[in-house]
């Protein structure tokens, strides 16, 4: 598997795949107690264009509500380590 990295909308919890090549730069630290690092997968947290213009367009007091989880706990820390 190609690795990639995720942007989470923190508004509507999507989820896109992202081949950014700086994140990619990004190594695992040398020292991981009791695990053997094969890379690092970076997880960005912000707004997804649809959700970023309606927050520019009509600006409400109220955040809309989550939809689903998509994600277990484990995979909110901002960095998972792939194997
Ligand atoms: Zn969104």
């Amino acid at each position: 598997m190609e690795r990639h990295h995720h942007l989470v909308c923190i508004r509507c919890g999507a989820v896109q795949d992202d081949y950014d090549r700086e994140f990619d730069r990004i190594a695992p630290p040398r020292r991981l107690a009791g695990f053997t690092a094969h890379g690092v997968s970076v997880q960005v947290h912000g707004l997804c264009n649809a959700c970023a213009q309606a927050a520019e367009t009509r600006q409400s007091p109220h955040a809309p509500k989550r939809r689903t989880k998509r994600w277990p706990r484990s995979s909110r820390e901002p960095r998972r380590n792939t194997i």
